[in-house]
């Protein structure tokens, strides 16, 4: 297989894991960045992510135009995916979603910040975008690329931004790490619902966070997607887990 055609493969595994996972429901999506077009994104139709196939993964330019062999109707919030990839050329992947548990965090005063290891990846500061802020009422979508540069300066270094009354993005350096920090989102929020409702919370402090994240091997991204593709039924192919940036074989 070609690159494109692994990679439309892991897009359809990584739409259904995120459905199971309860990351996604019949709405939000994953993308990833063409790998021989830095300008382009693949990305499904409009379609319920556990129901996504193949022939459903279409190209898009970053401004959000259709282009390739797949056509049909495209995501009205594309345009999250191309703000974000036009402003941080380090992101290979990104997912949008409206996980329920991180809802909340995005209509109170509450901090989101991790409070389990499993979780560093997420950050210690998640920016929370208000798209009333520069559009004033507007039924929450994103759907212009003025609206998606917005909200990717909101995100600016960080691996997840809240979206007020809506939900978050996440974003990664391969489809793997998005997963991952995307379940782990879910899961730290509904944990973390827990806590405070039980008393006064101990977060991670900055320096675990780093720590976590600086040593965190592919090696935990491979454990978990293997255990998600077979929850999904979908093929496991393994991954080298020492490429890429930040991807170590000492820290295994
Ligand atoms: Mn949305």
């Amino acid at each position: 297989m070609t690159a494109v055609q692994d990679l439309v493969e892991e897009l359809v595994t990584a739409n259904h894991i995120l459905a199971h996972e309860r990351v996604l429901d019949s709405f939000g999506h994953i993308s990833a960045r063409h790998p021989e077009k830095s300008d382009h994104y693949l990305l499904s139709r409009a379609r319920a992510p556990e129901l996504a196939e193949r022939r459903d993964i279409m190209e898009f330019t970053l401004d959000g135009q259709v282009v390739g062999e797949i056509t049909g109707k495209p995501y009205s919030e594309r345009f999250i995916h191309g703000a974000t990839y036009e402003a941080r050329p380090d992101v290979m992947a990104v997912v949008h979603n409206h996980s329920p548990n991180v809802v909340p965090f995005t209509v109170t005063k509450q901090k989101l910040r991790p409070i389990m290891h499993m979780c560093g990846p997420i950050g210690s500061t998640i920016p929370n975008w208000d798209i009333r802020h520069k559009f004033g009422d507007t039924n929450l979508l994103v759907t212009s690329m003025e609206m998606g540069r917005d909200f990717a300066a909101t995100l600016g270094d960080h691996a997840v931004a809240l979206m007020r009354g809506h939900g978050c993005s996440v974003v990664g350096r391969s489809v793997r790490e998005v997963v991952f920090t995307s379940v782990y989102m879910e899961l730290n929020a509904e944990m973390l619902i827990k806590a405070l409702s039980m008393g006064e919370v101990i977060y991670l402090s900055d320096g675990e966070i780093a720590a976590i994240t600086n040593g965190r091997a592919g090696f935990t991204f491979e454990r978990g997607w293997e255990n998600w593709c077979r929850r999904v039924s979908r093929p496991y192919v393994p991954r080298s887990w020492d490429m890429g940036a930040g991807f170590s074989k000492t820290d295994t």
